[in-house]
């Protein structure tokens, strides 16, 4: 059987590493652009602000590694053309410039995305710079070296950790966004709230609300950024404006969402019976919705990738699904995410109630007790928990984890509010936070309830 596998980094490496061991007659080639497999873009923004000061300690793989495992690495060959009824690849080998051509019985997509780079003028000036694999962090950090002013262009959370870096260099740092708040995918305005009037204090300017007109330059290098309300000095622009499923090569070959993500079934196959894919490059089923959403992480990369391997032959372990769960640590404060907010319900046109509460992490008589801020969003009429953040600064992001779980498995909110948790003064309280959401929602719902006679 002759496997061939496009792309390497987390999912493509999950795929390989693990096909290597349950097909170890298989002839598996890998054809990878890049000079690396396996780069934790994850640790880009802590490698910028020189936290991480072993670039190697970001690579949990190597071509030599994949090699060692009796894989073909087919490193720096570019991928151009697959014939997926005569089941054939075409590929240049981006060192000597010569094609190559070959076939597969399998095929695993792991082409994973691509930065946006919005068509606006002047993007193609100098210092205007892209923050998704190691080549990138490393021209990053170098013109960052002459870089006083740093505008960031998009406030997901790449861009709010590289704001973090800069801010943490002694830089002067801009971030422009078109929404109206940071962080607007992940978290409420309650929460984003706290994390702006935390970077205002710090003094970075944050221009919300404004969309990037223009560049403009100084001998071929970015001087300005113009909005729509302003212009801002500037050395050094990253953009961090969201990322496109890279499937040009399947396009109209396999079925895909409008913004090209590859769908996929719970077995991570294709449209084509033979073409399996994983990671960035696909739609994840999204259990709050039951739909097809595009959440590019690379923990659903390294789980669809093991489990694209897994059932190449036969469907033998299927997806479960996902809640999009994410975590972010930014300056003092920890916060994490998962499914629905508040927000994002609205947009799909998802009727929804939330129940917010504020608590300290553990009891007062310790010598330090943080604030808690947790909000669960639920379905008002099956009481079925779709989503839930939480904000501290203690660590309580793994709170996080369980309402994942609580959704994935279809918890209602009444069942939380008596879940067995732990209770140790070090770490929390006897009524955890996660309860008294539940007890929460009981008790709002009692009061709506007419009083029995
Ligand atoms: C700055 C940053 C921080 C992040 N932080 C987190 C985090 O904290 N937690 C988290 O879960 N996720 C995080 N992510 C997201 C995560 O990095 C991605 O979800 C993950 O990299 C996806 O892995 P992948 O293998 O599917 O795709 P990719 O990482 O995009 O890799 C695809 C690979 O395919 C190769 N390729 C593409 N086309 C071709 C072709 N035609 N021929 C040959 N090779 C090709 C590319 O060179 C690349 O190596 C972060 C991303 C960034 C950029």
């Amino acid at each position: 059987m002759k496997i061939a596998v496009i792309g390497s980094t987390h999912a493509g490496t999950a795929a390989v590493t693990n096909m290597a061991k349950l097909y170890p007659e298989a002839d598996i080639t890998v054809y990878e652009r890049n000079d690396n497999v396996s780069f934790l873009s994850c640790g880009l923004a802590l490698y910028v602000g020189g936290v991480v000061n072993d670039p190697q300690g970001l690579f949990y793989s190597s071509p030599q590694e994949l090699q060692n495992l009796g894989v073909t690495m087919k490193m720096q060959h570019d991928v151009e053309h697959i014939d997926t009824v005569r089941r054939t690849i075409e590929a240049t080998n981006l060192v000597t410039g010569k094609k190559i051509h070959d076939t597969y019985d399998k095929l695993i997509m792991t082409t994973g995305s691509w930065p946006v780079t919005p068509p606006i003028e002047g993007i193609g000036l100098d210092n205007i710079l892209l923050a998704k694999n190691y080549h990138q962090a490393n021209t990053i950090i170098e013109r960052a070296k002459d870089a006083q002013k740093v505008t960031v262009v998009g406030a997901g959370y790449i861009g709010v950790e590289i704001v973090e870096a800069f801010e943490k260099a002694g830089k002067d740092v801009t971030l422009i966004d078109g929404a109206g708040r940071i962080l607007n995918k992940y978290l409420d305005e309650e929460f984003t709230t706290m994390v702006e009037n935390d970077f205002k204090a710090r003094g970075i300017e944050l221009a919300m609300n404004e969309t990037v007109q223009h560049f403009e330059g100084t001998n071929g290098s970015v001087s300005t950024v113009t909005t729509n309300s302003g212009t801002y000095e500037t050395d050094l622009v990253i953009l961090c404006v969201g990322f496109r499923p890279n499937t040009d090569l399947l396009k109209g070959k396999v079925d895909m969402l409008d913004n090209g993500a590859i769908k996929v079934n719970e077995y991570m196959q294709t449209s084509d019976p033979e073409i399996f894919a994983a990671g960035d490059c696909c739609a994840v089923p999204y259990n709050p919705t039951g739909g097809h959403m595009y959440i590019p992480l690379a923990t659903n990369a390294v789980r669809m990738g093991t489990l694209a391997a897994r059932n190449l032959i036969e469907p033998t372990m299927k997806h479960v699904g996902t809640q999009g769960t994410s975590g972010l640590h930014i300056f003092d404060l920890n916060m994490a995410s998962t499914g629905l907010t508040e927000t994002s319900a609205q947009l799909l046109g998802i009727h929804v109630k939330n129940i917010t509460i504020e608590d300290t992490h553990r009891p007062a008589f310790m010598p330090t007790a943080e604030k808690v801020m947790l909000k669960v969003t639920i379905n008002p009429d099956s009481r079925r928990i779709l989503g839930a953040q939480v904000i501290s600064k203690a660590d309580v992001t793994q709170s996080i984890n369980t309402m994942s779980v609580c959704i994935q498995t279809g918890m209602t909110i009444d069942e939380l509010a008596y879940t067995d948790f732990f209770f140790q003064p070090h770490f929390n309280q006897p009524w955890n936070f996660l309860n008294k959401a539940g007890l929460e929602a009981q008790s709002q719902e009692s009061q709506r309830l007419p009083e029995l006679v």
